[in-house]
């Protein structure tokens, strides 16, 4: 069976990754619902556009990934506008800085509710609605995922909390064909990572991505292809894995 008519639920599609795949599903006949979160100023009309430019197909949803009720919602919008569910894709995440002494309960609280809950009611609320097999991503990061970070150990925490919960639920669904992996983004040029305050910034990527190497940080396409592979039929023995992209930046010996 090909990828065609298909259906995928996407957080955090209006921008970087998530957007990415939402344009490369479109290319491979996977309709799309994307989510789009009005507490940021992201176009989830710029991503329809590019979809439609790629000749897919795909609706915009609001939805908030702090609330199930909201996340409920949105993998149903799959159900009532396409009939079916067959891809969710928890990708929707929040980055801040926050040295340790000042990383209160509440900011704590505030990043897994985003970077971890957020993943548990999308993966959740997927499985809920897919019959017949399907497939979903979380994605992780390699702060948390791999190496810690310092003034991020609520980020690194809630994606490190991420490879659990995938390895746990591609267990328990595997049974009803279902899969369920993570992909771990090394440094990726996209809003979240553009955030100087943050993040890098665009000087500290361009710095950064001299080590890498594959010589650049990456491209939202270049993560958004694994996950479109991880989504697809050509992965159908792989579940409860964890794949880096990251140009070789988790590889390289350092002195
Ligand atoms: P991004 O900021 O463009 O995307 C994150 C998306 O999540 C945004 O569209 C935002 O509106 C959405 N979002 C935030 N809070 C939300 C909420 N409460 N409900 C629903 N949606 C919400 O940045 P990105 O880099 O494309 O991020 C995608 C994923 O990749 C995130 O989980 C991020 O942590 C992860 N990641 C990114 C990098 C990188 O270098 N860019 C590296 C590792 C992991």
């Amino acid at each position: 069976m090909t990828s065609e008519n298909r259906v995928a639920v996407i957080t955090g599609a209006a921008s970087g990754i998530g957007r990415a795949l939402a344009v490369h599903y479109a290319g491979r006949g996977v309709k799309s619902v994307i989510g789009t979160f009005t507490g940021d100023p992201h176009d989830p009309e710029r991503t329809l556009h590019l979809v439609e430019e790629a000749g897919g197909e795909a609706v915009i949803h609001e939805v908030d990934v702090r609330t199930t009720a909201s996340v409920e919602a949105f993998a149903q919008r799959a159900i009532d506008e396409y009939g079916r569910l067959d891809y969710a894709v928890a990708n929707a995440g929040i980055l801040r800085n926050s040295p340790l002494q000042k990383l209160t309960d509440q900011r704590w609280q505030d990043m897994l509710d985003v970077d971890l809950t957020g993943v548990l009611r999308t993966l959740r609320a997927g499985a809920a609605r897919m019959g017949g097999g399907g497939a979903m991503v979380a994605v992780s990061s390699i702060a948390g995922g791999v190496y810690g970070w310092e003034e991020h150990a609520h980020y690194a925490a809630a994606k490190a909390g991420v490879l659990g919960l995938v390895r746990s639920v591609a267990v328990e669904l595997g049974p009803r064909q279902i899969r369920a992996n993570a992909v771990i983004p090394g440094l990726i040029e996209t809003p979240q990572s553009l955030d100087p305050v943050n993040s890098l910034g665009p000087e500290g990527l361009q710095r950064a991505g001299k080590d890498i190497p594959w010589g650049r940080v990456g491209r939202p396409s270049e993560v958004a292809s694994v996950i479109g592979f991880l989504t697809s039929d050509e992965a159908v023995y792989i579940t409860g894995q964890a794949l880096i992209v990251d140009g070789g930046l988790t590889v390289k010996m350092r002195a």
